[in-house]
């Protein structure tokens, strides 16, 4: 296990080995690390079915074994989805916890993916004026992006995160185990993440990620097709590494810039300015990984335009993001019943607010090279130059 400290968290991220009992050490973790009368743990519909029975096991278990510990655990489950990331959903689990008679000492922990994590992440972060957050991601999006440095939120109909805290959870805990139930989906849904990560910073694991991408991604879904969504240990192996340094490199960002004061952190925004405006119009039909995939190419579009990056770069981005499934084009989106609002005004107005804007003007990160970036924040950039790039 490799422990990363991220803000006020500690990130463990685990080997993909598969003899190692991960649910019991996250068990022993939580209730020695963070002592407590009550452990709450709140996963999805999805999740619950595949990981939850194990991990509230392996809670007890540790409970029973200390003769002297006598906390209680208790589970609510949400709906999944991206849809269900609202305040509405946030209300009803907080009146389920008051109800519940939980206390200002109770850790919460959020087993799932990335709505999960946001959600019950802005949930720790405001009841009783904040309780303890433990984050157990369960997709490689999470894993990778999501679950580090400390942002928590709830959407709107008028943007995604729009309304949130910063709330760092105490421990991260990242187990490629997870991922053998994730579907091919969403396993490119979070490469499109780990790609964004290696363009900005790291042009050896760029040039990794795109060399491992045939033999890999080939192989994993041949497994799949064959035997449903399961996902051969030898796969684990390869994205673990590459979980790992998405982590590293994320944490350092973050670590530089805790909470996007001096521009630095919104680096990790690369493919988020126009991908942000896509995903918003075309939700739920399209997954966030594969709106930034759009994003990332439009915005190294950009790069290239303003003589940052070079066409043959931008080209070996695109075949990158292709090779793991994921769109690279408006185009791919055709197929999309919400496809049609993909227009160049609509999309500007989408844009209009993100958050990282500077009063009206929009701020893009261009790269300089696949592992670096123009400036070391994202650049501002007229609309003219992004209509021009949606429009082509
Ligand atoms: P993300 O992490 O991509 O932001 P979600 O939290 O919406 O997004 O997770 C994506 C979908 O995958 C949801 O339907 C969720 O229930 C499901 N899911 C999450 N983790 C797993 C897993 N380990 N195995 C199977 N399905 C999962
Ligand atoms: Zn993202």
């Amino acid at each position: 296990i490799e422990i990363k400290v991220c803000l006020d968290s500690q990130i463990h991220i685990g080997s993909a080995d598969s003899s190692f009992d991960y649910l019991s050490y996250i068990a022993r973790s939580v209730i020695h690390g963070l002592p407590s009368s009550a452990y709450l743990i709140v996963t999805d519909r999805n999740v619950a079915k595949f990981h939850l029975t194990s991990l509230e096991a392996a809670l007890h278990a540790v409970i029973e074994a200390n003769a002297r510990i006598s906390s209680k655990v208790s589970t609510y489950i949400m709906p999944s989805g991206e849809a269900t990331k609202t305040r509405e959903t946030k209300a009803g689990m907080e009146d389920w916890m008051l109800v519940s008679g939980l206390t200002r000492d109770t850790v919460v922990i959020a087993l799932g993916g990335g709505v999960v994590g946001d959600l019950v992440g802005f949930v720790a972060a405001t009841y009783m004026r904040s309780v303890r957050l433990c984050h157990v991601p369960t997709t490689l999006l999470a894993m990778v992006d999501s679950s580090v440095g400390g942002k928590v939120a709830v959407d709107t109909p008028l943007g995604k995160n729009m309304i949130g805290a910063f709330h760092p959870a105490k421990h991260i805990f990242v187990f490629p185990h997870f991922l053998v139930t994730l579907p091919a989906r969403e396993v490119a849904n979070g490469m499109a993440e780990v790609i964004k990560t290696a363009a900005i910073r790291d042009s050896t694991m760029f040039r990794l990620i795109a060399s491992s991408a045939a033999d890999i991604w080939q192989a994993f879904k041949d497994v799949k097709d064959a035997s449903g969504t399961c996902m051969l240990e030898s796969r684990l192996h390869f994205l673990q590494s590459f979980i790992a340094s998405s982590i590293a490199i994320k944490s350092d960002i973050v670590n530089a810039d805790p909470k996007e004061l001096n521009g630095t952190r919104n680096l990790v925004n690369f493919g988020h300015t126009i991908g942000h405006a896509i995903e918003s119009l075309l939700l739920p039909e399209a997954l966030h990984g594969e709106a930034i995939a759009v994003g990332m190419c439009l915005e190294a579009r950009i790069a290239v335009t303003k003589g940052h990056l070079t066409i043959s770069e931008l080209r070996s981005l695109r075949d990158c993001l292709k090779a793991y499934d994921l769109p690279t084009s408006m185009l791919d989106f055709a197929k999309c019943a919400s496809a049609p609002n993909l227009t160049v005004d609509k999309l500007l107005d989408r844009m209009a607010i993100d958050k990282k804007n500077a009063g009206i003007a929009k701020k893009v990160v261009l790269l300089s090279s696949l592992g670096s970036t123009a400036e070391k924040q994202a650049s501002i950039v007229e609309d003219a130059h992004i209509a021009a790039v949606i429009a082509a």
